[in-house]
Order: structure tokens, then C-alpha cells, then sequence
């Protein structure tokens, strides 16, 4: 069977090389038949998993705009648009949480960024991970056949910015529709008609700014996993563009909901790639250890100046967090690095036994038992931490079972 094997390998890796597959053709071409999309050519992006390209919309959603109007400004599209725009290849099966919301319409032809991904299985296998364990997708047991594997993702970025667009506190690209593997959103557009810029790829004008959008950054993590209930899982100044002097998170196909049970590595990921760009941006940050138990904690308040607003944001951050300074700080980030983070139904459970024979426990439970005694158990609770539907119990625990 190896042969076969190959065979389809070669039929896949075809696909890598070009994304618009005859289908994915049909359907964009359907798209511009029926005037929802028009002058479908600037490519903004050519990644690993997934192209994206400019459009603007088309006729019909001029007609729309005519007939109708006055709608609230935060509503998704409707069934309506919706089926418009999918007419092509029968149902779907999105979600149809707001199936009775009125479509944003505007007095302009909108423009989107059409996010299509490659249709190939080999750059999503190592992705699986993120799924597995990810309930919201336990049902999708088709995690072999690679197309239906990537309108999964495809889906999971859709749902993801729809949730965090209409929890409202952070900005995205507003999510337009999304059907097998193409992802219709909101273009962002820097004003002069090309793409917002990366934060990579920001000029900044001053220090200040730089500090800036790290506090945004920090405040939006948290309000991320707060208010959004998601950790992004792959945040970076790739992953963020500069829109309007704010800050948009993207490329969120990834992002899981802190059940997760890798949400927390996920997260401490995110705030590592993030201070690592600030700090070569040569400004002070704070320890990864110490944003992390601010983004987490259940007692902390959430930021709701001003983000524009440089001293509300200082204000906020400066009140939550101190920055990293000397070499045992870095010293303690590298072992909260190094920690196994296991999230369990009640809180925050750590264990790292190499570390507690390493004889580094009571720098381990200094660094575990710090603030916000509601989410993190301290160190030596590690035995007590039971819960019913926790399949990991302990050995050493005492049991005081009531019969
Ligand atoms: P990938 O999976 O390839 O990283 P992304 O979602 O990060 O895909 O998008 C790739 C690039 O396309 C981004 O870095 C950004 O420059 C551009 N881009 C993505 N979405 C938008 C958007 N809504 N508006 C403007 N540019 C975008
Ligand atoms: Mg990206």
C-alpha cells in the first residue's frame, strides 16, 4: 500500500503549490458571478497554510445598501447574505447562532480579505492538537480527510473571530462567511488601500509608542481569556495588525477556550512571543511569569479606559504588574517556562517533578503560591487538589471519603 500512499502524498503536495483548486475556482467565480465580490486579484499574503487576497464587494451588495438600511452596527450578516454569498455549493453546516440578525450594511462597497487555505493535508497534521481535546469540535470526527479537515479550520478561525468580534472588547477583522476552505472577512485597510501593517511591520513614531501597544497588547491578552474566554495560541507581531491606532489580533484558527487542556502552555507561549519582541524593541517589559497570573487571575479587573489613551493604559498596567529587572527575575521566568501547566476543572494545577527532585520546590512554590490564591493552589496543596470528574488523582491523597 506504501505506493498508494505516495500517490496520494503527491496529489496532495500538488495542492500545496496551488491553493485555487478547481473548486475553490468555481467557487470565487460563483462569488463574482452573483456580484457579491468584485476585482478578486490582489494577493496581500502567501503563507505555509493559506493565502489571502483582496477583494471589493461586489454589486449586490450596493443593491442591498439601497433597500436596505438602518441596521445596529455590531450585527454579523444575515441567512440572508449569508446565502448569497454560499448559494454555490448547497448548505453548510456553520453555525446559525444569529440566523435572525439584520446584515450590516454600509453606504460603501466594502472590502474584504478572502483568507483561503491550502488545501493540503501535510502542512495541518502537526494542528491536530489544537483540536483534540477541543470541545467545541469533539463531534468533527473527520480529522483523516484532509478537505474536510481544513473546512474545520476554516471554521474554527470563523467562529473565533465572530466570538471575539461580538464580545466587542477586542478589535478583528469582522467575519464575513465562511464555507470549505475560504474565509471571507474584513479587509483592513491602512487608508492608502494597501493591507494595515503588521506590528512587525509598524514604523513606530516614538518610545512611547512602542510602550504603547505593549500595554495594549497585555490588556488585550487578558481581555482575550477574560471577556472572550480564548487564549490566541499563536500570537505574535506577525499575527497582529496596527489598524487605526489599535491593535487587531488575526489568524485565529488556533485560538482555544481556556477548557482547553493546553490553553495555558498555549498562553504562556503567546505572552513569550510577545515580551521576546518587546524586549528587542529595546523597551522594559514585565516578567512572562507575572503577565501570566495577571491575564488569569479571576480577581484582577479588566481595562476599560481609554486604549488610545496612553495614561489610562500605563495607569492600569503599572497598577498590575512590575517590570522585569534583575537576573533572578529572568532566572524565575525560566523555570515558569519549564513548568508542566495542567488546567483541571477548578483552577490551575502545576506539577514539574524533575524540578521538586532537582530540590527547586521552594523557589517552585515561591513562584506558584504569589497572588490570586483562587487560581493558583499553592504548591504543597498539589495533594488536595480533587475533584470528582479529575480522572489524575493522586496517590498520596488522604482519602476522607463520607459513605
Ligand atoms: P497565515 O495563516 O498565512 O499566517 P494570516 O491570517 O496571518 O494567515 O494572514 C496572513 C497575512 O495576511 C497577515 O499577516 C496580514 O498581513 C494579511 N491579512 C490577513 N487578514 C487580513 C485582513 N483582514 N486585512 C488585511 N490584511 C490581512
Ligand atoms: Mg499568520
Amino acid at each position: 500500500f506504501s505506493r498508494g500512499k505516495t500517490n496520494k502524498d503527491k496529489a496532495n503536495r500538488a495542492t500545496v503549490e496551488n491553493v485555487l483548486d478547481p473548486r475553490t475556482m468555481r467557487f470565487l467565480q460563483a462569488l463574482m458571478n452573483r456580484g457579491i465580490i468584485s476585482d478578486f486579484n490582489g494577493c496581500i499574503s502567501t503563507g505555509k497554510e493559506a493565502n489571502v487576497y483582496h477583494a471589493f464587494a461586489g454589486n449586490k451588495q450596493l443593491m442591498n445598501n439601497n433597500s436596505q438600511e438602518q441596521h445596529t452596527k455590531e450585527k454579523l450578516p444575515s441567512e440572508d447574505t449569508a446565502n448569497l454569498l454560499l448559494a454555490d455549493d448547497g448548505a453548510t453546516d456553520n453555525d446559525k447562532e444569529d440566523e435572525n440578525e439584520p446584515p450590516k450594511l454600509v453606504g460603501q462597497r466594502d472590502e474584504y480579505a478572502i483568507k483561503i487555505y491550502k488545501t493540503s493535508i501535510l502542512v495541518f497534521k502537526d494542528r491536530e492538537r489544537y483540536v483534540d481535546g477541543e470541545f467545541r469540535f469533539r463531534k468533527s470526527r473527520s480529522q483523516h480527510n484532509p478537505r474536510k479537515m481544513i473546512k474545520i479550520w476554516a471554521e474554527k478561525e470563523f467562529r473565533n473571530l465572530k466570538r471575539i468580534y461580538q464580545a466587542g472588547v477586542i478589535p478583528v477583522p469582522k467575519p464575513i462567511e465562511v464555507k470549505n476552505n475560504v474565509l471571507v472577512m474584513q479587509f483592513l485597510n491602512r487608508g492608502d488601500g494597501s493591507a494595515s501593517p503588521r506590528l512587525r511591520d509598524y514604523p513606530y513614531k516614538d518610545r512611547d509608542e512602542i510602550y504603547h501597544f505593549y500595554y495594549n497588547m497585555i490588556a488585550d491578552i487578558r481581555l482575550l481569556y477574560q471577556v472572550c474566554q480564548l487564549v490566541h495560541a499563536d500570537l505574535s507581531e506577525y499575527n497582529t495588525l496596527v489598524h487605526k491606532g489599535r491593535l487587531f489580533f488575526i489568524d485565529v484558527s488556533q485560538s482555544v477556550q481556556p477548557e482547553h487542556p493546553m490553553s495555558l502552555d498555549f498562553l504562556r507561549m503567546d505572552i513569550k512571543n510577545v515580551n521576546f519582541y518587546f524586549e528587542k524593541m529595546g523597551i522594559d517589559i514585565f516578567s512572562e511569569r507575572l503577565i501570566f497570573q495577571f491575564v488569569i487571575s479571576e480577581t484582577l479587573p479588566n481595562f476599560e479606559g481609554d486604549m488610545n489613551n496612553l495614561s489610562d493604559l500605563m495607569d492600569y498596567i503599572k497598577r498590575n504588574l512590575i517590570v522585569k529587572k534583575t537576573a533572578e527575575d529572568e532566572a524565575e521566568d525560566e523555570i515558569f517556562r519549564s513548568l508542566y501547566l495542567v488546567r483541571n476543572l477548578t483552577g490551575l494545577e502545576e506539577r514539574d517533578f524533575d524540578r521538586f527532585t532537582e530540590g527547586k520546590f521552594d523557589l517552585l512554590k515561591s513562584l506558584l503560591a504569589h497572588d490570586n490564591e483562587k487560581n493558583i493552589p499553592h504548591a504543597e496543596d498539589f495533594d488536595d487538589v480533587s475533584d470528582s470528574s479529575d480522572e489524575e488523582s493522586s496517590d498520596s491523597e488522604d482519602d476522607d471519603d463520607e459513605e
